[in-house]
């Protein structure tokens, strides 16, 4: 094991540098000082990731992309040679984010340096970044990433300026190592891009169209993770049940969770997002069935009114989207579900404000992302009139976090008495502090007498509960 820095948190965690150099093209059989062709020996990179898990894990695969070119990452963007950003466009404020990165750098003072942009604010913004910050050399959307090799190459022969940004493929981003940033839980990608249209959304945008992966090659890769010591993983799309294996075996998506989970070494499978449309009983069944599939599911409901939901473009109503959570709620195991919502979408009345309220009563959500709704280029909603004042989105906003905020401490307060296994993934500075993940996902924050028990499953006895986080002691 090594100790290495995730950039973005800038805290170390551990990695797994046998599995990690075993994989690595330029590391294979090659003696460590011969220079390989095609590899950038002895330049040094530093990645930030803004954004969601699916940048996250993008971010690893580049990471391995260039760990496999002979590049050696570092934790600071002024030791580095090529500096990476690896960027959100989904609200405004994300993505203004990135240009402030990149006007701390001038042109001509950082000779030397090479600067990418990569990502949705790449696809969004495409070369018109080259403008706005001409000391950028690099500019690739997620589409793209298959490309990254060729683009590198070009950029270490010397072009100064090389993009990635054609949206329309049916490849999905595999490489031949990730260089993963947690220790004991692994992402994976299945599917690629979205195909639906939410009407505020810049995700089919700068993401491209839906690529599923094929069925066997997910099931290796989960192989390899559980074989390097892995014991949970987490399926990622932007509609992870929307999967379609493009494989002869034709897999659905329950199906090849239960697969998955059946992987000798794997003892938990997370998946995330799910779309409401195609979250069927199936999954649910799968859930009930499999002890290893986690018992939670994050649905995405994004209003409580379907009128609202029409001109989103959701492709379900209240009712609808209400009978998938009666699904959930009827699993033989309690199964908890959280969600995101967006308040202030144009022409939201107060009517429709309040028939959200009503829904997060309906739906007893364990948790909810809930954002402000963020005007996005390219997007139909850009195009509806009747916007919602900022300061109205604001108070909507204030009065649903509240309403939640006292959903989950009565939720959670009745978990109190219960003992719940956890993974260990957390050390408190503290003596005899830990911090785990429940199954359902909940943060579990415990004290024990024993040592070394990150990445250890323990059993966690509930002593107290607030809105965000439990508290409990170690049986033992
Ligand atoms: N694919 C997922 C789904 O269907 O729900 C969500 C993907 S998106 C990265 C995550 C969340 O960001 C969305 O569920 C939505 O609540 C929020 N979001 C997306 N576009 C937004 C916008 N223009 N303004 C505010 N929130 C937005
Ligand atoms: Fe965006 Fe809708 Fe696709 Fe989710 S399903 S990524 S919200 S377009």
């Amino acid at each position: 094991m090594v100790r290495f820095v995730s950039a973005p948190m800038g805290h170390s965690i551990d990695v797994r540098l046998d599995a990690l150099t075993s994989a690595l093209p330029c590391a294979a059989g090659a003696p460590a000082t011969k220079t390989i062709a095609g590899c950038a020996s002895g330049q040094t990179f530093y990645i930030e990731t803004f954004g969601c898990q699916m940048n996250v894990h993008d971010s690893e695969k580049v990471a391995g992309v260039l760990l496999g070119r002979g590049y050696r990452q570092v934790e600071t963007p002024e030791a580095a040679h090529l500096v990476l950003y690896n960027t959100c466009s989904i609200r405004e404020k994300a993505a203004q984010k990135v240009f402030s990165r990149l006007g701390q750098f001038k042109a001509g003072q950082d000779a030397g340096k090479l600067i990418g942009v990569l990502g949705c604010v790449a696809q969004q913004e495409g070369e018109q970044i080259f403008e706005r910050a001409p000391w950028v050399s690099l500019v690739c959307g997620s589409a793209s990433y298959r490309k990254l090799p060729e683009l590198l190459a070009e950029l270490e022969g010397g072009n100064r300026r090389v993009t990635g940004l054609e949206t329309d493929t049916d490849e999905t981003f595999e490489t031949e190592m990730t260089r993963r940033d947690h220790p004991f839980r692994a992402y994976l990608t299945i599917i690629e891009g979205c195909d639906k249209a939410c009407a505020y959304c810049v995700v089919p945008f700068t993401r491209g169209p839906e690529r599923s992966r094929p069925s066997p090659s997910v099931l290796e890769e989960v192989r390899q993770l559980a074989d390097a010591g892995y014991s949970e993983v987490q399926l990622l799309g932007q509609t992870v049940n929307s999967y379609r294996d493009p494989s002869p075996r034709r897999m659905s998506f329950a199906e090849l969770l239960v697969a998955v989970a059946g992987v000798a070494g794997i003892r938990r499978v997370r998946f995330t997002t799910s779309h409401p449309r195609d979250f069927h009983a199936e999954i649910v069944e799968a859930i009930d069935a499999v002890p290893a599939l986690c018992d939670h599911v994050h649905l995405p409901v994004q209003s409580g009114s379907s009128r609202v939901l029409r001109a989103m473009q959701r492709t379900y109503t209240r009712e609808e989207y209400l009978e998938k959570i009666a699904l959930i709620r009827a699993a033989r195991r309690p199964v908890s579900v959280t969600t995101d919502i967006i308040v202030g979408f144009p022409g939201e009345t107060e009517e429709d404000f309040e028939e959200t309220l009503s829904l997060l009563e309906l739906a007893q959500y364990d948790g909810a992302f809930s954002f402000k709704f963020s005007p996005r280029p390219n997007t139909p909603a850009l195009a509806l009139a009747d916007p919602i004042p900022e300061e109205e989105k604001g108070r909507r906003l204030a009065i649903l976090q509240e309403r939640q905020r006292q959903i989950q401490t009565a939720r959670n307060e009745t978990l109190i008495g219960q003992t719940f296994e956890v993974l260990v993934d957390g050390q408190s500075r503290k003596e005899g502090q830990w911090a785990g993940r429940t199954s359902s996902n909940r943060v579990l924050n415990f004290t024990s007498s024993r040592e070394n028990l990150l990445g250890n499953y323990v059993q966690v006895r509930v002593t107290r509960a607030g809105p965000n986080s439990l508290v409990g002691e170690h049986v033992i």
